[in-house]
């Protein structure tokens, strides 16, 4: 049959002929209808690659496979949809849970919140959620293009955005990962998980979780002494205020962020 639902991708149907060997190895497949496992049959001369219930299956296969089959474009969009407001709720849930899951950022995350949320004056803070906050809204198509850019040129092309970010361990760690699992379905994934994950940044009830992600990424930019950070290491809330070019660097860092975080096996985690 032609799809098979991806436990790995947060229950999103998955076409066979889409699906590499290396994908078929993660992404842990089952039939959408009786939820056993499914193995991937590869493409031959005569036919095209499809999915296989095991031998001795009790399911009555030809009717999952009947079904599957017929799954019209409004089904899928229906599944598709399904699958996304799961991952919404997930994230809702548990999102700081997810995002220090990652093992590479869970150090630099502690230091961050240790020092930055009680070393800076409420004042400060509550100035820089209001700044980027606003910045977010704003220019928040303007962001999502950016996200789809990087997922679908730099993933693949990871030595040349990695140029620019000597010192970035932990980043240069995750884009390492990205790079080696970097297959075309994993693009398409991994820019369907960034794309809700931002939706789910941009809400008015997400705020605080946002304003913080910005708050982060001033500490990450900190070690790259991307700002002109004052000698107590707090960012000028004026020059954020005036100057959109250290607003957008900032953006760039969260985007970049979101971009290389392997949120699928992060998802797992907290599953
Ligand atoms: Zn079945």
């Amino acid at each position: 049959m032609k799809y098979a639902t991806s436990l790995y991708y947060g229950g999103n149907l998955v076409n066979a002929i889409q699906c590499k060997h290396q994908d078929f190895l993660k992404i842990i497949p089952m039939c959408p209808e009786c939820k056993e496992p499914v193995f991937l049959r590869q493409a031959s001369k005569t036919a095209s690659a499809c999915w296989c219930h095991f031998k001795g299956s009790k399911s009555d296969i030809a009717l999952c496979e009947l079904r599957v089959n017929s799954y019209s474009d409004n089904k899928r969009k229906r599944l598709a949809n399904t699958a996304r407001n799961q991952l919404l709720a997930l994230l809702r849930k548990h999102f700081w849970k997810v995002w220090h899951s990652e093992p590479n950022k869970i150090k630099t995350h502690e230091l961050n919140e240790a020092n930055l949320l009680t070393n800076h004056k409420s004042e400060w803070k509550t100035e820089l959620y209001k700044i980027m906050w606003w910045h977010h809204i704003n220019h928040a198509e303007n962001s999502k293009q950016m996200l789809e850019f990087y997922i679908n040129h730099y993933l693949v092309e990871t030595r040349n955005f990695t140029d620019g970010m000597k010192g970035e361990d932990n980043v240069l760690r995750d884009l390492e990962k990205c790079y080696q699992e970097s297959t075309l379905l994993h693009r398409h994934y991994q820019q369907n998980v960034v794309s809700v994950v931002f939706d789910f940044l941009s809400t008015a009830k997400t705020r605080e979780i946002t304003c913080a992600m910005y708050l982060l990424a001033i500490h990450s930019a900190n070690t790259m002494d991307a700002f002109n950070l004052g000698d107590n290491g707090i960012l000028d809330l004026n020059l954020l205020k005036t100057n959109k070019d250290v607003r957008f660097k900032l953006t760039e860092n969260v985007l970049i962020s979101l971009t290389v975080a392997p949120w699928w096996d992060m998802l797992r985690e907290v599953i």
